[in-house]
């Protein structure tokens, strides 16, 4: 154990996959857990998708693919861009990786020196923080609360940029707390940033597909934010592929090439059917997968109602993502079976022992206050949920 490197003995583990591998291994041991910690949605890959991946291993795609990504993959991205969030990027401004969380990943270790911080509005996806930290840079939080939406404000972005500030990372529709910001309040932020041009942005967008009526937009198409803007995006949430890991960026040339040769280093290029089955995904009509949005948005009302129901839950209507992030502080200080509960920590962990139910501590997206609960699940899964955490919270 000794002999393990600083890094590693410093990085924490992923919050989310912690409480999700504690949730299967509770299950083998026979345990009823109903699994609302991870965000991946319930439903299989749609159907004209997995055709094109059987098509690929038929075609004998098996060999390594560019590093970059394939040229028509990248094309589609492209052309993705362009569709649906007005954006102009070439072929050579695309960076295919195994999944968005390796793109911000290879994005991190391109720009951050030591030394250097980057600004996480909070709450954030709890891997920013991580990513930070393996870069030896620091992060600083700015926080924000259910009674602003969970936004953070222009002055409060101005107050937190310092001399040592190389990026920010911005996530809209945002995981945990499903807040979607406008395209004034993006420009509003963008306009403080405009005085500090050595700050970049990576934009965050994986969710921006699963919203439920306001259309996001995206920093890049700002026109003086473009050139340091690195917008993120992946296939696992919108096209339900969590397992297919493909994530890419639209950046700045020199950024984009700049990640071809860290991820050339390091895994090389993505999966090769994954890669054409995203051709196939990206090219037709996000139209086609609007079906599991109406369910999302279906569930996000059922589940408000149900906590709505429990007194101490105070929730946010989140406009996107498929995560409630409820404020529980009303249950801190409150003593069962002689243990206390004093932190968002406890109570999830309280709710996973007395309620078999998996969800995630806010701690671990910056904000203490709060526990994020996934409704990427079934109908069913989410009544007897509510159901027993209110039984064990009475
Ligand atoms: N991004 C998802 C989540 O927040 C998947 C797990 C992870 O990579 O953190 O639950």
């Amino acid at each position: 154990m000794d002999q393990l490197s600083d890094r590693i003995k410093s990085l924490p583990s992923s919050a989310t996959l912690a409480m999700a591998a504690k949730a299967r291994e509770l299950r083998a041991e026979g345990k009823d857990i109903i699994g609302l910690s991870l965000g991946e949605p319930d439903f299989n890959t749609p159907d004209f998708i997995k055709e094109a991946a059987i098509q690929a291993v038929n075609d004998n795609y098996n060999s390594y693919s560019p590093v970059d990504g394939y040229v028509d993959l990248k094309e589609a991205v492209c052309l993705k861009f362009k569709r649906d969030n007005g954006l102009d990027y070439k072929p050579n401004q695309i960076v295919v990786s195994t999944g968005a969380k390796q793109s911000i990943a290879n994005v991190a270790q391109v720009l951050l020196n030591p030394g250097d911080e980057i600004l996480l509005p909070a709450p954030y996806w709890v891997s920013y923080s991580a990513i930070a930290t393996l870069c030896e840079a620091t992060y600083k939080e700015i926080p924000s609360s259910i009674e602003n939406d969970f936004k953070i404000t222009p002055e409060q972005l101005e107050a937190a940029i310092t001399p040592k500030t190389k990026m920010i990372f911005f996530n809209s529709p945002n995981n945990p707390s499903g807040t979607i910001y406008s395209e004034e309040e993006y420009r509003a932020l963008a306009k403080v940033l405009e005085k500090y041009p050595d700050i970049y942005i990576l934009s965050d967008e994986i969710y921006e597909h699963i919203s439920y009526g306001a259309k996001n937009f995206s920093f890049a198409a700002i026109p003086n934010m473009y050139d340091r803007t690195i917008t993120v995006n992946g296939l696992a949430k919108a096209f339900a592929m969590t397992g297919w890991r493909i994530g890419y960026i639209g950046a700045p040339e020199w950024i984009a090439k700049a990640c071809t040769k860290m991820q050339g280093q390091i895994t090389s290029g993505t999966n090769c059917i994954a890669q054409r089955a995203a051709i196939t995904a990206l090219t037709e009509s996000p139209e086609r997968i609007q079906f599991m949005v109406e369910e999302f948005k279906e569930r996000r009302d059922l589940i408000l109602k149900l906590l709505g129901d429990i007194e101490g839950f105070q929730c946010n209507v989140p406009e996107g993502a498929f995560y409630v992030f409820p404020n529980v502080s009303a249950f801190f200080g409150k003593t069962f079976r002689g243990k206390t509960i004093n932190t968002a920590s406890d109570f999830a962990m309280y709710l996973l022992e007395e309620a078999n139910v998996a969800t995630v501590t806010g701690e671990a997206f910056g904000n203490s206050n709060c526990i994020r609960i996934s409704y990427a699940a079934s109908t069913e899964q989410i009544i007897e949920a509510v159901k027993r955490i209110k039984e064990a919270l009475s």
